[in-house]
């Protein structure tokens, strides 16, 4: 037998996984063992990348044999069961101490599942979150590992030699333990669709009410990535509207079908957080407006409904520009406020000690939402750890104030002139909501009262209360408060 030689392994070589492979071999000191289930993946990466270094391996006895102990693998597989059984094939070869890491877009309850049970054998299991798509498996992406803190003794100095660097720091922290780097990956991913429908809507805008043409367009989003809006999604929305289609000679986004597909983990953080009972209506609306774009049969019914709109003329172009760039920023901040707000809640409901300054830390470089405002949500936490809402953060809650008439002419403008801003305008409803004095739903738990007997609280006295609603007068009796 051979002597074991490598201290990380990878499993699953299509695109992610190759990728991740070479990323660790490029790192010092890191000697990388190769798995894939079908030989092939295995010998071309091997031939294309001699430069590498890579063991090669052909079964997992193979694979375990190569990797010093304790022995530690990454899982890049399709997500589901070729994780599940990829799991299974491990933990027949591992031994206890050793350490199986998924680094697939895992749903955080299965990785809460699989954890259990690879815990059980006495293997370590780690969910990561890997965020970054192929290019940053390559060279650098935001890690969010869960697991324990024993794995992430051996983990993390490998995951922080290939994560993205920002400002000097290794974009990867132990989030906390099971499923909690899965399920911030989620949120991440939940945040990034709120931030690229903002971005789509504001486009929208500068397009109908504006007139303004994708080139110039493109030119607007790179005059704001110079500016407190500066992001990655910021700057590649610059690059896509300067793209013009071969083709027709057409500006590539007027070719592009107008339907947004969608990979899911939108959806999950949306479902997570009506189980949660947060309210990431930012999200939620990006998450149905790519629905809704996906639905073509209802929109060409549709198409030919009255508009019933008002011409929204715009008088001072610059102004027009300015008040869709506030707009923007201000529902940025409650996408990321409402997100963070599920992770709270997550953290909360799961057991998980997440540090929200961190998190926000590891977001700055290697991943979609990358952005120099992250910085500010991590002083936000840093100055304030029990901050209730980023959004009441003196820095955020400024920033918001200063948009706000602008936010206001924007949706309403949106609304008179039959202009979707889904995203826009919730955000701002939620805004509204959220500093309102006095809302609405004493209504609605009066009327949970009247056809269910659910009770209610008052203002002026303490105890469970329910009015007898029937006959000619209304009687109120405290009723037990269990
Ligand atoms: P993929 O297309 O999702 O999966 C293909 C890989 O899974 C192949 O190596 C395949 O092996 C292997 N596989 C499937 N079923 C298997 C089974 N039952 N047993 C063993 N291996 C099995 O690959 P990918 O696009 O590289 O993605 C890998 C993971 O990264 C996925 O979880 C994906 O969701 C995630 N991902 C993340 C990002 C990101 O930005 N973070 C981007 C893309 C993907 P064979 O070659 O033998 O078929």
């Amino acid at each position: 037998m051979t002597h074991p030689r490598a201290n990380i392994g990878v499993v699953g070589l299509a695109v992610m996984g190759s990728n991740l492979a070479r990323n660790l071999a490029s790192r010092e000191g890191n000697t990388v063992a190769i798995f894939n289930r079908s030989v092939e993946k295995t010998e071309t990466l091997v031939a294309e990348h001699p430069e590498a270094g890579f063991i090669a391996t052909r079964s997992y006895e193979e694979f375990a044999a190569a990797l010093q102990k304790p022995r530690t693998a990454i899982i890049m597989v399709q997500a589901g069961r070729g994780t599940d059984a990829v799991i299974d094939a491990l933990t027949e070869v591992f031994e206890p101490g050793d350490i199986i890491v998924d680094g697939g877009n895992a749903l955080f309850t299965d990785t809460i599942r699989r954890e259990k049970a690879v815990r059980e054998t006495g293997i370590n299991f780690v969910g990561a979150g890997i965020s970054g798509g192929e290019e940053g498996a390559l060279n650098g992406p935001s890690i969010m590992p869960g697991g324990s803190a024993e794995a992430w003794q051996t983990l993390g100095p490998i995951l922080r030699s290939i994560a993205a660097v920002a400002e000097g720091e290794p974009c990867v922290t132990h989030v906390g333990t099971d499923g909690a780097g899965h399920f911030v990956k989620m949120i991440h991913n939940g945040i990034e669709y709120a931030d690229m429908q903002l971005i789509a809507e504001a486009y929208d805008l500068l397009r109908r009410v504006g007139g303004i043409e994708p080139a110039e367009i493109a030119e607007i989003f790179a005059e704001w990535n110079r500016g407190e809006l500066e992001s990655y999604l910021i700057e590649i929305t610059a690059e896509v509207l300067r793209q013009v289609d071969a083709t027709t000679g057409k500006p590539l986004v007027d070719v592009i079908l107008d339907q947004a597909g969608a990979k899911g983990t939108g959806a999950w953080t949306v479902q997570s957080a009506l189980d949660l009972g947060v309210p990431v209506s930012g999200i939620a609306e990006a998450v149905f407006a790519r629905s809704l774009s996906s639905k073509p049969a209802q929109r060409a019914a549709a198409r030919d409904l009255p508009a019933g709109a008002e011409e929204w003329s715009v008088s001072d172009p610059e102004a027009f520009v300015e008040d869709v760039r506030r707009a923007l920023y201000a529902s940025k901040i409650i996408a990321y406020s409402q997100g963070f707000d599920a992770i709270v809640a997550g953290a909360e409901q799961y057991g998980w000690e997440i540090k929200k300054g961190e998190i926000a830390k590891i977001w700055r470089a290697g991943c979609i939402i990358r952005a120099q405002f992250l910085n500010r949500i991590t002083e936000a936490y840093a100055a304030d750890a029990e901050l209730v809402a980023l959004v009441t953060a003196p820095y955020f809650a400024d920033a918001v104030a200063g948009a706000l008439p602008s936010w206001r002419r924007i949706v309403a403008g949106a609304a008179l002139g039959g202009i979707p801003t889904p995203t826009f305008a919730s955000s701002l409803s939620y805004y509204d909501g959220l500093r309102a004095d006095r809302l609405p739903a004493a209504l609605v738990q009066g009327q949970r009262d009247f056809f269910g007997a659910h009770t209610y609280q008052r203002v002026d006295r303490e105890g469970t209360f329910h009015t007898l609603w029937s006959g000619d007068r209304s009687e109120i009796s405290a009723v037990d408060a269990h």
